[in-house]
């Protein structure tokens, strides 16, 4: 078997495809090599190597020594020195590399093969003993933590006492004798603490490095990594074995690391870093203060690379332009210059943030570099979410309040309140306001729809504030335990200070952090390339993409974000406003069915200027609504005082309220007396809602598009239960037109949100015209599970692998995916051209649209600022 694999000075056995078998960093240095990149010479030694010595109790492979041997005399043959010369020897990095880059491996170890000798010849030869000196330290110091795990501090201590000694403040002014007599102490140090002397055969520290990196592969540190990144532990890590260059030995030398575009802006710009007369890690270790590497980016006093060594700068420009035209993608280089020459020592794809991952990919497409599919591909739909909110300018400094989860991102700046009403009050006189609340319910939703945004005291990631706001677009800040709320007093405190009502607070729900006054925020950027790359992914995407709104706010934000239609408009968010609960109320403790429509006809203006003001802007396009959900019971007071004040409200006794709401009352509210139920016990709420569409529509007409209703029925389990709620809505439909003289397109469908529902497809599209697959209830109802309970249990299914993901973050393809699938088939079967869509949670997220796409799906909805990332996950489903 081929375990070593040669690189450099013209023989390279590997290349970038290889990856799995080099590790990046292998496969990458023999890729530059062979278009002639100047990398200095090495091997790798493949990750196979470490497969075998894992399964073989830790011992190598029987050839591997002679292989490596032959490779290492190449290296040699190559730069004219020798392993161990006592007056040439060759020194070699040994640098670990896995197939993707992994902290919790092993650290490069440098300058490998010095010892008392070779040191020696070191100086003599290069005619410079402190750069000899200094660099038998460095390994000593490496080899000594990484290899030996001696603890860095003791490292340090020695070179502390040194720089007193000799009266110094910086490294750099320590003479040769100073390094000298700093390697005699950590010699004496290493041997104390490891029981032998620091090994001096160069064949001993190249095999210890080597078994380093192998051992560094199933250390606790990247065993954890691995889990939680899903990395299986049968990939192993190559090693690379490469002789060294120097970037310390002189002022016409220099290391540095950097990028081919910035990655922060995405501007074209050479963006890095680089130290003069440095070795290795210098530059990001924090010893000394890096420069920058071009002149664009040099403050004044700054001398950057471009003006201190031209040539080599010069050079690596020209580098610069060969790698991204070779690997068609921005790249994170590393470099050392020695006496003037550029030597390459690592190139991989660079990390960037989402606004540069967007410039740049618009860019390249636009240069021609990648095409239009490439572009879409390399934007990460997730991360356009950060793009369309407003961000904390990374030049403030403010002073942190508090701490909590980063629950729903973007940075939001208002005045302090602590209830709904109270926000929705001064956000209609033009107020920004932050709702603190210490959890919120589903009472609270106007308040923060009202708010700019929310934080919460209690509560985690998938708590009602936090799916609420994600759903809206609110930054939130959820669960920030540091702060106590006092309603009462009006006040949050945390570490001593006291916030009051109407105080400015700033959150930043990207990160969690909370800070007291106003923080300079930058808007978002729905920049050229925003809307360049939205463009082209919608030109490939099939899928079409909708919103889930019901206020005119979220359809008018949805719309901008390019949504084409509304995929669910929960009318009962409807019910929570103000204006109407007392009504909605009313309806509730009616004693029989004329109370009810009294109740009902006092609805009716409200819930027809609802729909009057959707359809209008969504001029023409689809409007799915789905009529009344949730139990009755979410719609009447908590509380005491809560309770009295509705009971002076609608004229009646308290404890005739308190018996309605017990009577009411259910211990499963969720598999309880909701959705088409209501319809089918009630009858009169769906008409007034049908009447309430209707007569919208028709006004609409008179003036703009007409508007195309479809209306959803929810929670249909049986085909007969939409049998009954369609007639319903059809009667009130004739009725309608008759009244006005005018008709409008409509169509009826139902959700499918319940297994039996989902098997029985193909009867229940005999009375619907569409379906909209409601995957929050399908998850529940498939698994068994309650959403709002699943928090206690769920994260430690995930944690320990029983569940792959969280199911309501992302589509269970094999359980809900699987019914999803069925009723599809089933549905199609009864009515070839039946639209179906889904509106779930999931209508947002990138993996299950792309399910979506796979079973056929006509659209996803989403909330609103989900809507660009659906529309560029669409697209990458469909390449
Ligand atoms: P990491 O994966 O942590 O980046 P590397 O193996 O890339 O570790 O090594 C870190 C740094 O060490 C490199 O950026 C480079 O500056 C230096 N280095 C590694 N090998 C050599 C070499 N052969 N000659 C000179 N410097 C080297
Ligand atoms: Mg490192
Ligand atoms: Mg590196």
């Amino acid at each position: 078997t081929k375990w070593v694999y040669n690189f450099g000075a013209g023989v390279n056995d590997g290349n970038a495809t290889l990856r799995n078998l080099l590790g990046g960093k292998g496969a990458n240095l023999a890729e530059m090599a062979s278009i002639d990149l100047p990398v200095p010479p090495g091997f790798t030694i493949t990750t196979e190597v470490c497969t075998a010595y894992y399964d073989n109790n830790e011992t190598y492979p029987a050839d591997l020594q002679g292989q490596v041997e032959t490779a290492l005399a190449r290296i040699e043959a190559a730069v004219g020195r020798k392993f161990g010369d006592k007056e040439k020897p060759l020194l070699v990095s040994v640098r670990s590399g896995a197939r993707v880059s992994m902290p919790g491996m092993m650290d490069t170890v440098l300058n490998l093969g010095l010892n008392d000798v070779t040191v020696q010849g070191l100086a003599e030869g290069s005619g410079d003993p402190r750069f000899a000196w200094d660099s038998y330290r460095r390994f000593i110091q490496m080899y000594g933590s990484v290899v030996l795990n001696v603890d860095h501090h003791r490292f340090e201590e020695i070179i502390e006492q040194a720089k007193l000694d000799a009266d110094v403040i910086e490294d750099t002014a320590l003479t040769p004798e100073h390094w000298q007599q700093v390697v005699e102490g950590y010699k004496a140090m290493v041997a104390e603490e490891i029981g032998r002397p620091f090994p001096q055969d160069p064949q001993d520290q190249l095999w210890g490095a080597i078994g380093a990196v192998f051992g560094s592969w199933m250390n606790p540190r990247a065993n954890v990594y691995r889990r939680l990144h899903d990395i299986p532990a049968s990939w192993g890590t190559a090693v690379n074995v490469q002789a060294m260059v120097f970037g310390n030995m002189g002022e016409d030398c220099a290391t540095g690391v950097c990028f081919t575009r910035d990655p922060s802006t995405g501007l074209n710009e050479f963006y890095g870093e680089y130290l003069v007369n440095a070795q290795g890690e210098d530059v990001v270790a924090g010893i000394r203060t890096p420069r920058p590497l071009s002149q664009a980016y040099a403050k004044p006093g700054e001398v950057s690379m471009e003006v201190a060594l031209p040539e080599a700068y010069a050079e690596l420009n020209k580098v610069r332009d060969v790698l991204e035209k070779h690997y068609k993608d921005m790249q994170d280089i590393e470099f050392t210059v020695q006496q003037n020459k550029l030597y390459m020592l690592q190139t991989r794809s660079g990390k960037r943030s989402a606004a540069a991952s967007l410039r740049i990919a618009v860019e390249m497409a636009e240069s021609g570099l990648i095409d239009k599919n490439t572009a879409i591909m390399r934007v990460n739909p997730a991360s356009l979410d950060q793009l369309l909110h407003p961000t904390l300018d990374p030049k403030a400094t403010p002073k942190l309040f508090a701490r909590g989860l980063p629950a729903s991102p973007g940075a939001a700046c208002g005045a302090v309140v602590f209830s709904a009403d109270e926000a929705e009050m001064r956000a209609q006189k033009g107020e920004s306001v932050i709702l603190v609340r210490i959890e919120t319910s589903p009472e609270d939703i106007h308040g923060m729809h009202a708010a700019r945004g929310i934080l919460t005291t209690r509560g985690g990631m998938t708590s009602h504030a936090a799916v609420v706001a994600r759903g809206m677009g609110r930054p939130c800040v959820a669960g920030a335990g540091s702060i106590s709320v006092d309603y009462g007093a009006q006040t949050l405190s945390a570490a001593g200070v006291v916030i009051r009502a109407g105080d400015i607070l700033t959150i930043d729900g990207a990160t969690g952090e909370v800070f007291a006054g106003t923080v300079k925020m930058i808007e978002p950027q729905l920049s050229g390339e925003f809307g360049t790359l939205m463009g082209w992914a919608d030109e490939v995407r099939r899928l079409k993409v909708r919103t889930n709104a019901e206020t005119p706010l979220d359809a008018d934000t949805a719309r901008k974000f390019g949504a084409e239609g509304i995929g669910l408009c929960r009318t009962e968010h409807m019910f929570f406003d103000p204006a109407r609960i007392s009504a909605v109320r009313q309806m509730i403790m009616a004693k029989d069915e004329a109370g009810r429509r009294t109740a009902l006809a006092k609805l009716l203006p409200f819930q027809r200027n609802d729909f009057v003001a959707l359809f209008k802007i969504m001029e023409g396009l689809p409007v799915t609504i789905r009529l009344l959900d949730p139990p009755l019971h979410e719609f009447l007071p908590h509380g005491e005082a809560e309770l009295a004040e509705v009971a002076q409200a609608l004229g009646m006794d308290a404890a005739e309220i308190k018996a309605r709401a017990e009577e009411l009352s259910e211990t499963n509210p969720m598999l309880g007396h909701r959705g088409c139920r209501l319809g089918v016990s009630y009858p009169e709420i769906y008409e007034m809602q049908a009447r309430a569409i209707f007569e919208a529509a028709i006004e609409v007409a008179k003036t703009a598009k007409a508007p195309v209703p479809e209306i959803m029925i929810p929670l249909v389990g049986v085909k007969r239960e939409l049998d009954i709620t369609r007639a319903q809505i059809e009667k009130v439909a004739k009725e309608v037109f008759a009244e006005t003289g005018k008709s409008v397109e409509y169509s009826i469908g139902t959700m499918i949100e319940l297994p039996r529902a989902a098997l029985t497809a193909d009867a229940i599209a005999e009375a619907a015209d569409f379906f909209s697959f409601g995957t929050n209830d399908l998850t529940q109802t498939v698994f068994g599970l309650s959403r709002d309970d699943a928090g206690k249990f769920l994260p430690h299914y995930v944690e320990q692998g029983i569940l792959p993901k969280d199911p309501f973050v992302s589509i269970d393809v094999d359980g809900v995916g699987a019914l999803v699938r069925i009723a599809a088939e089933k549905g199609r079967k009864t009515k070839p051209g039946i639209k179906l869509g889904i509106c779930g949670e999931h209508g947002g997220d990138p993996a299950s649209i792309a399910f979506c796409e796979s079973v056929g799906l006509d659209y996803v909805s989403c909330s609103p600022y989900r809507v660009p990332v659906a529309r560029l996950a669409a697209a990458q489903a469909a390449i």
